[in-house]
């Protein structure tokens, strides 16, 4: 079985007083050895200070390599310069760099105004002002807003070969999309390294806010966990983790050692996934 390669993902605090409780998750899930953690960035660039604050405590306390998400749809090339000159100040030096969800505040004509369409032109940006290291997201069922696979591939290889020579997936709880994708990818000739992005669902309402927010599809296995277990808190918790476990044990059997777990901010669950699958 190929070496596992693991990243984890977390979202800073809400609020300013809620820091060292967020700093208390991540050194539990610094114990667990990622080789990266990625921090998420508010939507339409609000709140970049947080995402640049957590990334910094990742990368210069606890000493891992931290990668700070940057959406680029409500920003202008000063603002992404500003966010940029604020990571170099704390030492971080990859960035996942998306396009991101068009934020509400957004009338039409700010949108159809943006500085950047595609998460393409962040990249090739940030490969002209920086030396970082450039990750992208990816979506192994389409992007909602591709008119096919094809096309969505075609953008993505575009992406790549913009200087984006990681990829990190949208979280999916079918593999065989996964595999498929995989294929179609190479099939292009998209060079890439691919991580697999794997939530564990532990409630049944996580379930469905996620499925809304993402557009994952359900399988028949895990619905019939949430049907299963979805009244008992514990036994839902328990079978959510073996479902996530099962699904990384079957990516690594095909042969796929990035992983990137949704962590959710909740080390114990992380922890028992991470124990199960070393
Ligand atoms: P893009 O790569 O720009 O693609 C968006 C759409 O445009 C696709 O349909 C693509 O096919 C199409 N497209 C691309 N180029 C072209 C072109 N030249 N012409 C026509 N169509 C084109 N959002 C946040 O707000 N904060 C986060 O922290 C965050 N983290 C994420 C982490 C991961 C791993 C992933 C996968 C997503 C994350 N998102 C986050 C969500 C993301 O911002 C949204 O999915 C967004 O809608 C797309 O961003 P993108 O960078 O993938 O866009």
């Amino acid at each position: 079985m190929n070496k596992l390669h693991l990243s984890l993902e977390v979202f800073p605090p809400k609020k300013q007083e809620d820091f060292p409780n967020a700093y208390t998750v991540l050194d539990s899930l610094s114990t667990l050895n990622p080789e990266f953690i990625s921090v998420t960035y508010g939507a339409g660039g609000s709140n970049s200070k947080k995402t640049v604050e957590i990334a910094s405590y990742i990368q210069n306390t606890l000493q891992i390599p931290s990668v700070a998400h940057l959406t680029c749809v409500g920003n202008t090339k000063q603002d992404i310069l500003k966010v940029v000159e604020e990571l170099k100040k704390v030492n971080v030096s990859r960035v996942l760099a998306l396009r991101g969800d068009r934020p509400s505040y957004m009338t039409d004509e700010q949108f159809n105004a943006r500085e950047f369409t595609y998460a393409t032109e962040l990249v090739s940006f940030l490969k002209e002002k920086t030396n970082f290291t450039l990750m992208g997201g990816c979506y192994p069922e389409k992007h909602f807003e591709a008119a096919s696979m094809e096309e969505d591939l075609q953008h993505l290889k575009e992406k790549t070969e913009a200087g984006c020579g990681i990829l990190i997936s949208q979280l999916f709880f079918d593999n065989d999309f996964f595999y498929r994708f995989l294929e179609k990818a190479d099939k292009i000739g998209i060079k890439a390294d691919f991580h697999a992005g794997i939530m564990p669902i532990t409630t049944a309402k996580q379930l469905g806010t996620t499925v809304s927010l993402s557009g994952s599809s359900v399988p028949k296995k895990l619905a019939d966990v949430i049907a299963t277990y979805g009244d008992n808190a514990e036994d839902m918790r328990k079978a959510g983790i073996d479902f996530a476990v099962s699904q990384i044990m079957d990516l690594q059997a095909h042969g796929i050692s990035g992983i990137h777990l949704y962590s959710m901010n909740k080390p114990k669950t992380t922890a028992a996934i991470v124990s199960a699958i070393r």
